[in-house]
C-alpha cells in the first residue's frame, strides 16, 4: 500500500477494509479503527489477517462472495446499527478491488453512515402515514378534482357516505352525480373558485348510490400545480343532510307560522297586524322615492242588520264572499286586511287619488253584484260597502299608520253619512 494512499483511505469518514479473494483482511483505514474501538472493545484488537466472511451474516456472505467470484460488480446492504444513545444505520457497500494489470484479487468494503438520510426518509414516510391516517378515517370525505370536476382521488369514508366504493368515482366527473338543480351552481362556483386563494364553501346535493342524495358541504381550495397553472381542486365534504333538513323544516315552520301570524283566521285575507308593517314600510318608501299610495277603509253596509235576518253563520259567511271577491278584483301589489268585524281596509302601491277613486267604486259594484240578500238594507236589496279614500301624496307633518288610517276612516265616516253604498274622498 503506497503512503498516499493509506493517507486518502485514512482521512474518509466512511469504514473501509480491503479483503483478498478468500476474504482475509488485508488492510482497514483508520475510520475502521475508531468505530471497532468505541463498539466492540476489546473483542478484537487486530483485524488484518482476520477472514470477514466468518464474521459477517449469512446473506451479507453470499453477496461478497458474489463479488469475490466476479458475479456482480457492486453488492449493497443497508443495516440498522444503533448505539446506546443514538439511532444510526450504515449502508454496507461492497465492490471489486482490481490491481492495475492483474486479475480480480479481492474486494473494498467500506461501511457508510446513512442516518441522515435514513432520519429524513423516516420523517417523510411518517408525514405521508399522517396525512394517510387523516385522509382514511377522517369522517370527512376528501376528494381531488380536475378543473371539469373530474375525480382523481376519493377517500375511502365515499363507501359509507355515498355507498360507493372509491373506484367507482375516480375519474368520472363529480357531475354525474350532482343533484341537477345543483350543477349550475357547481360549475360557476369552480369557475370564480379557481382564482381564489382561501377556502371557499358550498353546499349542494348529491346523490348516493341507492338513489337518495345526501346534502354536502364542501370546503374546497384549488391547488396550483405552477404558479400560473391551477388545475386540481380538493374537496373536503361534509354530510350535512340531517341539520340542511331539519333547518328546511324550520323554514317552512316559520313561513307557515308567519302566515297564520299574519293571516284573519275568519276570512283568509291578511290581518291587523301585518297592515301596520305594510304601511310603515310603504311610509318609508315615500319618504325616499315620492310614491303616491292609497288607503281604501271599507265597511260593510247595515251588517248588524244582516246577522239579526240571517244569524251569526250566514253573518261569518257573507264576510268571507265579500273579503275574498275584493281579494280577487285587486292587482297582484295590493293588499287587503281585516281590520275590524265588518270593516276591511285596502292596500294600493303606486296609486293617486284619482287612480284609487275607480279602483274603489268598482270594488262597491263587486260586493254589490255578489247578490248576497239582505232585505233590511235600507239602500240596496243586496249587501253593499261603503269606502273612504285616503291618498298619500306629498309631505306632510303627520305621517303616521294611525294619522292615515284615521284620515281613510273619515272619508268613511262621510260616505256613511251621505247614505252608504259609495265611496268618498279624505281630501
Ligand atoms: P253601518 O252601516 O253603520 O256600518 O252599520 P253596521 O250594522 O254594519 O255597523 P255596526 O258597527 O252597528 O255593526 C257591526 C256588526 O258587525 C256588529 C256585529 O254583529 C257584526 N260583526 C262583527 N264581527 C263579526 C263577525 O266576525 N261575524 C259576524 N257574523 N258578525 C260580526
Ligand atoms: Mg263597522
Ligand atoms: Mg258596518
Amino acid at each position: 500500500m503506497v503512503d498516499m494512499s493509506q493517507a486518502i483511505l485514512d482521512s474518509l469518514t466512511d469504514q473501509v477494509a480491503l479483503i483478498d479473494h478468500k476474504g482475509t483482511i488485508l488492510f482497514v483505514n483508520k475510520a475502521w479503527i475508531r468505530f471497532s474501538d468505541e463498539n466492540f472493545q476489546g473483542v478484537c484488537s487486530n483485524y488484518i489477517g482476520l477472514n470477514y466472511l466468518h464474521v459477517c451474516q449469512e446473506n451479507v456472505k453470499a453477496g461478497i462472495v458474489s463479488v469475490l467470484e466476479g458475479k456482480c460488480s457492486i453488492y449493497t446492504f443497508e443495516y440498522p446499527c444503533h448505539s446506546q444513545k443514538h439511532l444510526r444505520w450504515f449502508l454496507l457497500r461492497v465492490t471489486p478491488l482490481v490491481v492495475e494489470g492483474e486479475e480480480l484479487c479481492g474486494a473494498v468494503i467500506s461501511h457508510i453512515n446513512i442516518t441522515d438520510r435514513k432520519l429524513a426518509e423516516l420523517s417523510l414516510t411518517r408525514k405521508e402515514e399522517h396525512y394517510r391516517l387523516i385522509t382514511e378515517h377522517s369522517t370527512d370525505f376528501i376528494s381531488l378534482h380536475t378543473r371539469d370536476g373530474r375525480f382523481t382521488f376519493a377517500s375511502p369514508i365515499c363507501k359509507n357516505i355515498l355507498g360507493y366504493e372509491v373506484e367507482e368515482l375516480l375519474d368520472h366527473s363529480i357531475y354525474i352525480f350532482l343533484h341537477p338543480e345543483d350543477q349550475a351552481k357547481l360549475q360557476g362556483f369552480l369557475k370564480v373558485a379557481q382564482f381564489q386563494t382561501e377556502i371557499q364553501t358550498i353546499t349542494y346535493r348529491i346523490y348516493r348510490k341507492d338513489g337518495s342524495y345526501v346534502w354536502f358541504e364542501t370546503k374546497l381550495k384549488c391547488l396550483f400545480t405552477t404558479e400560473y397553472q391551477r388545475d386540481e381542486f380538493i374537496f373536503i365534504s361534509r354530510d350535512i343532510t340531517e341539520q340542511k333538513n331539519k333547518m328546511l323544516e324550520l323554514q317552512a315552520e316559520t313561513k307557515a307560522l308567519k302566515q297564520k301570524i299574519y293571516t284573519d283566521e275568519l276570512t283568509g285575507v291578511y290581518n291587523r297586524r301585518l297592515l301596520n308593517l305594510i304601511v310603515e314600510k310603504h311610509i318609508q318608501e315615500f319618504h325616499l322615492h315620492h310614491q303616491p299610495f292609497s288607503l281604501l277603509m271599507l265597511d260593510i253596509d247595515y251588517f248588524k242588520q244582516f246577522n239579526d235576518t240571517y244569524g251569526h253563520v250566514a253573518g261569518d259567511r257573507c264576510l268571507r264572499r265579500v273579503a275574498m271577491s275584493i281579494k280577487n278584483d285587486l292587482g297582484h301589489q295590493d293588499f287587503i286586511f281585516r281590520v275590524g268585524g265588518e270593516e276591511f281596509c285596502v292596500l294600493l302601491p303606486n296609486t293617486t287619488e284619482q287612480e284609487a277613486a275607480v279602483i274603489a267604486n268598482h270594488i262597491r259594484q263587486t260586493v254589490e253584484s255578489l247578490n248576497i240578500p239582505h232585505t233590511l238594507s235600507q239602500v240596496s236589496p243586496y249587501i253593499t260597502v261603503s269606502l273612504g279614500i285616503y291618498t298619500v301624496m306629498q309631505h306632510e307633518q303627520q305621517l303616521t299608520i294611525g294619522a292615515l288610517l284615521e284620515r281613510a276612516d273619515r272619508a268613511l265616516y262621510k260616505a256613511k253619512e251621505n247614505g252608504r253604498n259609495q265611496t268618498r274622498s279624505y281630501s
